[in-house]
């Protein structure tokens, strides 16, 4: 048998006018357990092109992981296009209908009849609860093929499968594997100083993904104890561009440490713009320690609301040390902080001169025990870019100091 068949169904995907992200998550996360997909179709809100396509894949692919159509509107006729392919009806299943009640009942909304239709499936559905919508997800099994039904809205389907995902993949085939996060360097400078460990550890396998501003490698392996020791290899040949070898992010490992030190964080942006305070505040749970944000972007408010003064900015600039470290100390005052980050740069690509080109950024972060500043030049071409390794940058300077590094 083959390993996954992922199937996209929707005709807004075949019209062009919504790209297949579920497919490549779904992609992504099969070559992660170890079931790499063999196929990927994409089909449209057709009862009879799903059912032949689903037939065709029973006792041919290990796994079948299929998005959309699972709504209660007349477009969607994924359960009937299962029912056909298994050669099962469909029935009203219990658990299915307590979960439709039990999320309109949450939303305070009334439930119309159409959507009890959501809670028709076909019989021998195993019903995988949706912790973020009304569709529930399901799965089937017949002729050693495991096919899973999952919602079309991107947060449905990856809280269904964040939730779902031992009971989803088959025991047993996936590896064992670790993530190792990195930032600060590319992917190039990673593969050099990884090689010696690639060569060492041959039955495992290491994979690198970029997603600006963070590099991770993935080792992965059936074995364990090769594993454990190439892991180990790997940690200390990567060096201190690694941030996180839990799957945690930036974000979370800092708000991880503070809280744990019972410290608190705030930050003054000018180039980043609150971003750095945006990665803190997505993390749940962060309410323990960020005390807020001040976006300094204009020179007025750098000197009103930071207290950074007018000399410093005529003399040296508002993309220096000396004026980000004042924002810092100002930050770290008036929001009665015990850590305060800033960051002042020109993020480009307009802006830069022959001393101060675009791309550069100073970051200053005041603690405890002092303050600490850098300077970076990151490449001023792309603004999004500089923004975001200016926060990822930030983020990890924050990092390093409070363990010490
Ligand atoms: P459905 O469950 O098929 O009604 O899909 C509901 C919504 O989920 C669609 O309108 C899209 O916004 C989104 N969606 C469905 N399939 C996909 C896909 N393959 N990739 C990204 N978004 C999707
Ligand atoms: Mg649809």
């Amino acid at each position: 048998m083959m390993g996954s068949l992922i199937i996209s169904t929707g005709d807004e995907l075949l019209r062009g006018a919504l790209a297949d992200t579920n497919g490549a998550f779904l992609a992504a996360l099969c070559d992660d357990m170890g079931v790499p997909c063999a196929r990927m179709a994409i089909i449209g809100d057709d009862e009879s092109a799903l059912a032949d396509l689903l037939s065709d894949a029973i006792g041919r692919y290990v796994l079948v992981l299929c998005s959309g159509g699972l709504g209660p509107t007349t477009d969607d006729v994924t359960t009937r296009a299962v029912s056909r392919a298994f050669g099962v009806p469909l029935e009203r299943n219990p658990l299915a209908r307590a979960q439709v009640e039990e999320r309109f009942r949450q939303r305070g909304r009334a439930m119309s009849p159409i959507n009890l239709k959501q809670a028709d499936l076909p019989v021998g559905a195993v019903v995988l609860e949706n912790p973020a919508g009304t569709a529930p997800a399901f799965m089937m099994t017949a002729s050693g093929t495991r096919a899973v039904f999952l919602p079309g809205p991107p947060v449905e389907l990856q809280a269904v499968m964040d939730r779902h995902v031992s009971a989803i993949f088959p025991s047993g085939v996936g590896p064992s594997r670790v993530v190792l996060r990195c930032t600060g360097e590319g992917e190039s400078i990673l593969q050099e100083r990884m090689m010696p460990v690639e060569t060492a550890f041959p039955g495992v396998r290491v994979s690198y993904r970029a997603s600006f501003p963070e590099v991770s490698i993935t080792l992965s392996s059936a074995d364990p104890v090769p594993l454990w020791q190439c892991r180990e290899k790997a940690i200390s040949a990567i060096g201190e561009s690694l941030f996180s070898t839990d799957g945690c992010s930036l974000a979370e490992r800092m708000i991880g440490l503070l809280t744990e030190r019972r410290l608190t964080v705030a930050t003054a942006e000018s180039c980043t713009g609150g971003l750095i305070s945006h990665l803190l505040t997505l993390v749940p749970g962060a309410s323990a320690c960020v005390r807020g944000a001040v976006v300094a972007y204009d020179n007025a408010v750098k000197t009103s609301a930071l207290g950074v003064p007018e000399e410093v900015l005529r003399t040296k600039g508002a993309v220096s040390e000396e004026t980000v470290c004042a924002m810092a100390q100002g930050v770290c005052q008036s929001l009665l902080a015990d850590i305060a980050i800033a960051t002042s740069g020109i993020a480009g690509p307009t802006g830069g001169s022959a001393d101060k080109p675009a791309g550069t950024v100073h970051i200053a972060v005041v603690h405890p025990l002092g303050i600490l500043h850098r300077k970076f030049l990151f490449n001023g071409i792309n603004r999004t870019r500089v923004i975001a390794a200016s926060a990822a940058a930030a983020l990890k300077m924050t990092l390093d100091l409070l363990e010490n590094r």
